[in-house]
């Protein structure tokens, strides 16, 4: 059981608390990889990026409007009740600046611990859209709901829910907000692809060629079942979809992952198989869309050194 959990884990995550609550379980694991790898797609990362970054640098955004934004997007899943909830979070620990030279954090983006959101806002679409997913963890967090091995799913609900608001709310930015969601799900896809190459013992160590620690049980993990389950709570009754965030943000003494995926209907192997099969057909179907050169790779192992082979 031990030696199961660590598998697609951090190297160095040993010791590290109870397995049970950190990492998502091989039950939900296996099916998982088996319907996203197959069909993962491949890009050159960095033609991508570049696309991404100039389409994202062209949508300015005072620092008001991603704030509000952000609260937007709560209404629009929960109605003025979630809006209010945030706003009151919000009073009670308002949001700090990260200094300009944080280390990881010199462009948008930020974190979030018990005493709320710090977050470097850069003026640009990147602000409303990772803002939306720390609000995610600032509510969860505030709910006694944040446990380990969901809290990502709880950010990438809302980071999620920010790209539909977002391309509903402004046609007008729809090929960057397209572009931002492919580059950010294509390098967590990546991620899930060298975890199994860690799994099957073709690749060394948890990082990447950059050095970047990789696992599959957080934001890769996170934004593919985040994809599937805001899909499914957008074709819930009202009723159902309160109901679903209560389970999601609600729980009080850490949410399960069990009940989270029980509460969208794919606590089930075939579902979890197809939520991952669908993940890798949406980043070719996007990949498409702006023409990026797709190919496939097969990895053998040599001698413990990584080949790969362009099928
Ligand atoms: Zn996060």
């Amino acid at each position: 059981m031990w030696k199961n959990y660590r598998r697609l884990s951090y190297a160095y995550w040993e010791g590290q608390g109870d397995p049970t609550k950190t990492l998502i379980p091989d039950s939900v694991m296996e099916p998982f990889l088996e319907g996203v790898l197959p069909a993962l797609p491949f890009f050159d990362q960095k033609v991508i990026k570049d696309h991404r970054d100039v389409l994202v640098a062209a949508s300015l955004w005072p620092q008001n409007d991603s704030i509000q934004f952000s609260k937007d997007v709560w209404e629009h899943i929960g109605g003025k009740g979630r809006r209010e909830q945030l706003d009151s979070i919000l009073r009670e620990k308002p949001l700090r600046h990260l200094p300009q030279d944080h280390p990881f954090f010199g462009r948008s983006g930020g974190h979030c611990d018990e005493n709320g959101i710090n977050f470097h806002f850069e003026g640009t679409l990147d602000d409303p859209i990772y803002l939306a997913h720390e609000t995610g963890h600032l509510v969860a967090d505030h709910q006694g709901s944040a446990s380990k091995n969901v809290a990502e799913l709880q950010a990438y609900f809302l980071q999620e829910v920010a790209y539909d608001l977002m391309l509903t709310k402004h046609p007008e930015l729809s090929n960057a907000v397209r572009i931002h969601r492919l580059q950010e799900y294509a390098v967590l896809g990546r991620q899930l692809y060298m975890a199994d190459q860690l799994a099957q013992k073709t690749r060394p160590d948890n990082r990447d060629e950059d050095g970047t620690v990789f696992t599959a049980h957080r934001h890769a993990f996170a934004c593919v079942m985040s994809l599937k389950i805001y899909k499914v709570f957008k074709g819930m009754s009202t009723q159902q979809k309160e109901r679903a965030l209560g389970v999601l943000f609600d729980s009080g003494s850490g949410a399960s992952l069990e009940d989270i995926l029980g509460a969208f209907r794919l606590l089930d192997h075939a579902k979890i198989k197809q939520t991952g099969q669908e993940f890798s057909q949406f980043l070719s179907s996007e990949a498409d869309y702006f023409g990026f050169d797709l190919h496939r790779h097969a990895v053998t192992q040599v001698k413990g050194q990584l080949a790969t082979v362009k099928l």
